[in-house]
């Protein structure tokens, strides 16, 4: 008989928590979900509202939190730049205190806990692709810094709790992903691109479109978390999990307009502070580890964002 693990994912009704809930619940396993609906939503999470194995919390994670559970998904954080530059301190305090009471919940739980890290820790970076050895190029004082800095601080925290407390851990340097249930206005590229698109507005572009960005689909980045967390304990990480198919921003928004037989135009703002150049994971140990390999490429996985876009629009109608 499968034993029914019980998991606690913070920022469980964001974009990517939201997924995980459902991945988990669908496994046989009881979620519970802590939340503070900074950027997440209970929209989300709505469907899974009835599983008897399934509760929510409304918790901010930068307070302690007292429950028993077997394994621990940290992900609570915002993840687009809008939002966490709208309140940096928050950005800090959630990547750091947050990390901090997730840490010692495990400790006590003796619980395997899963860290969100992010491509961000590798910051404009002058090494391409990005594989987990490069130590990153951050700016430590501009307007990333809170997430990226925030990011790198809790990775720091995971490995030294590991070596202090022989706490297993599992964390994943996350790169670009996207899917159905981003936030309409949540700000990434993705979204931004198709909503502008699927409207009739313009689509804006910041600088001449040239950077780059590596884009996954939702479904196969959750798919990697469950099989990190299912690594044998000496598997620590960080470990990259991102799809390396590589995009100019300007084909991003060229394939978003073609795909929606969009009348959109395409205008041009200035470049954002510290913007990476380019982006692409070096995946060889998620493959070789985790035997993960995402094959759903742009075309399929924009093709299905757009038809959660669209049918949201078209209620809105
Ligand atoms: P999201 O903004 O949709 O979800 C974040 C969730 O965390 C939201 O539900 C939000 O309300 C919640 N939250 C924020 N602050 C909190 C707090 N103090 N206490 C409790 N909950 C809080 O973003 P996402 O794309 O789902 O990202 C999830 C995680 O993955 C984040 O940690 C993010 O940094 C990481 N990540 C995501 C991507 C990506 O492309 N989606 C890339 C790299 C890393
Ligand atoms: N971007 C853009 N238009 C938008 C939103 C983003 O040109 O409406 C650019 C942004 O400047 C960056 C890239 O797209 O170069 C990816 O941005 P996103 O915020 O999705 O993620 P991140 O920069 O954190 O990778």
């Amino acid at each position: 008989m499968h034993l029914k693990k019980r998991v606690l994912i913070t920022g469980g009704a964001g974009f990517l928590g939201s997924h995980l809930c459902e991945r988990l619940l669908a496994a046989g396993n009881e979620v519970i979900c802590a939340d503070n609906f900074y950027t997440g939503s209970k929209v989300n999470i709505a469907h899974l509202i009835d599983n008897p194995y399934f509760e929510v919390m409304r918790h901010d994670i930068t307070f302690p939190l007292y429950l028993e559970v077997d394994e621990i998904y940290n992900l609570a954080c915002p993840a687009s730049p809008i939002h966490y530059q709208n309140d940096p301190v928050q950005t800090t305090k959630v990547n750091v205190h947050g990390a901090i009471n997730m840490l010692g919940l495990a400790k006590r739980l003796r619980a395997k806990i899963f860290q969100a890290s992010t491509s961000e820790v590798y910051g404009d970076p002058e090494v391409h692709p990005q594989a987990e050895e490069y130590r990153g190029r951050v700016n430590p004082i501009g307007p990333r810094a809170c997430y990226d800095e925030g990011k790198r601080c809790a990775e720091t925290l995971f490995f030294d709790y590991n070596r202090q407390h022989s706490l297993e851990i599992k964390v994943a340097r996350i790169f670009n992903t996207y899917g159905p249930r981003m936030h309409m206005n949540d700000g990434r590229v993705v979204s931004n691109f198709i909503v502008s698109a699927l409207k009739g507005e313009p689509i804006t572009i910041y600088g001449d479109g040239s950077q780059t960005r590596s884009f996954c689909y939702v479904d196969e980045m959750v798919d990697g978390f469950i099989r990190l967390m299912e690594t044998p304990s000496e598997i620590t990480g960080p470990i990259n999990l991102g799809n390396p198919g590589e995009f100019t921003i300007l084909e991003l928004a060229e394939t978003v307009i073609s795909m929606t037989n969009s009348s959109s135009s395409i205008i041009f703002k200035d470049l954002p502070q510290d913007d990476p150049q380019k982006r692409k994971p070096d995946i060889t140990k998620a493959r070789e580890i985790l035997g993960w390999n995402p094959a759903i490429n742009l075309e399929q996985g924009i093709t299905k964002t757009i038809e959660y876009f669209d049918g949201i629009l078209s209620k809105d109608k």
